[in-house]
């Protein structure tokens, strides 16, 4: 049979797998099958050469029980629709797991930043808040960045929004510059939350991080902090990185300066210097301790997932395993832990801004920090819980079906305390 690769089925698929085990009550089920609201808009641009352009950009509110929407934007030439639903339920259960008071949402434009000039840039990222006025907010949808979308674009959409609403409204978005008061430690914070996850994940399983080879497919914003923060934190050796155009290998360990220079002079990893080139596909297969998925979603499916070496996953990127990959890795004894556990560093900063924006009221980096390990190491020991809880009972779930079993369970009772069913 050929393998389900649309991101929607798959969410919807991952969310039905839990409703059975946890015996979700059917009314719940329904609700939580589909976005409650969904937006489609078109925002013409006038292009650097005169003429008008029309882009396609999607907004996705896929619940707003246990608060108002939060989620990345994110900057596609092949975004589509399906993917931002997906995206948005994620959204959803992770801002569940962590036990924030969001719901979860996510917006996407149809375009490739990298053929467009920043004045093109300012204008879409303008255009595309002022298509949704009336459905974000402050307290409706919070937007933030995500892939290819950047502090600097958030700074134009909170000035653009300011300025229709007609006073500063810094906590519509989140991810922002800190001169437009964003937070300390949100640049970096699903990186660097992702190795909070990897820390806790090490002691269970007995692998010293000193000594660990560690693999990250995906060297932009995301990657790239999970790379300095293996090494800060752990002075864990990083073997092989990778960006769209492929990666480099390296027994000895790759420095990650230098690479992150290669990438900021705006070259490619392959003029790093001396070093193995290795396709993406190999370096998901490559010997190592631990492999991170940092890029786009289904890079590991039902035709590799049974090549994966790695002991660890650490799904930094959202939606990088497939349901049926999934399976294979948790039946070769891979611990693979879900995306929206791993990489919600990122949306508790951001809500960490937000809660500093409405107070207006500005933190150090350590109490971000301090504030944010408590939530990643919570939510990771509430998940091995929860997966020990069951297969006590007899039933050997899935790490990725134990954070959905903890996240729809407080989404379903909060819509029922609301009475929505
Ligand atoms: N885009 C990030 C994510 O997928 C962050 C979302 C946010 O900060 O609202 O979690």
């Amino acid at each position: 049979m050929v393998e389900e690769l649309d991101s929607f089925k798959i969410a919807q698929r991952q969310l039905d797998d839990a409703a059975e085990i946890m015996k979700l009550d059917k009314q719940a089920h329904q609700i939580l099958r589909e976005p409650m609201r969904t937006l489609v808009v078109n925002i013409p641009v006038r292009m650097d050469n005169g003429s008008t352009r029309l882009f396609n950009g999607f907004r996705v509110q896929y619940n707003n029980a246990r608060g108002p929407g939060k989620g990345g934007i994110r900057y596609h030439p092949e975004e589509n629709l399906n993917t931002v639903k997906a995206l948005s339920a994620w959204m959803t259960w992770k801002t569940s797991l962590a036990d924030i008071p969001y719901g979860g949402a996510k917006g996407g434009v149809i375009c490739d930043p990298k053929k467009m000039s920043i004045r093109e840039l300012e204008a879409v990222s303008r255009g595309y808040i002022r298509a949704l006025k009336g459905y974000i907010g402050p307290d409706i949808d919070i937007p933030a960045p995500d892939v290819n979308t950047t502090p600097q674009i958030m700074g134009w959409m909170v000035d653009e929004y300011s300025k229709m609403e007609g006073y500063d409204a810094f906590s519509v978005i989140t991810g922002k510059p800190l001169e437009v008061w964003g937070s300390e430690g949100r640049n970096d914070a699903t990186g660097v939350g992702g190795m909070m996850v990897l820390r806790e994940a090490a002691k269970t399983m007995k692998l010293d991080l000193k000594k660990a080879k560690i693999a990250i497919q995906g060297f932009g914003n995301v990657g790239m902090n999970a790379a300095f923060a293996a090494r800060n934190m752990f002075g864990a050796k990083i073997v092989a990185i990778s960006d769209s155009k492929g990666g480099i290998y390296s027994d000895k360990g790759i420095d990650i300066d230098k690479a992150a220079a290669v990438k900021a002079a705006g070259k490619e990893l392959q003029e790093y210097g001396k070093v193995e080139e290795v396709t993406n596909k190999e370096l998901l297969e490559s010997d190592v301790d631990v492999l991170i998925p940092a890029a786009m979603e289904n890079q590991i499916k039902k035709d590799n997932a049974d090549r994966i070496k790695a002991k660890i996953v650490l799904e930094l990127a959202n939606g990088p395993v497939t349901p049926d990959a999934d399976r294979i890795l948790h039946d070769k004894g891979i611990l693979d832990l879900p995306d929206f556990l791993v990489n919600g560093g990122g949306v508790v900063v951001s809500y960490f801004e937000w809660v500093q924006n409405k107070a207006g009221y500005y933190w150090e980096l350590k109490e971000v920090e301090e504030k944010l390990d408590k939530i990643m190491s919570r939510s990771f020991r509430d998940l091995m819980q929860t997966r020990k809880e069951y297969k006590e009972n007899g039933k050997d779930i899935t790490a990725r079906t134990s954070a959905y079993i903890i996240a729809v369970d407080r989404v379903s009772k909060t819509m029922k305390a609301r009475g929505w069913y």
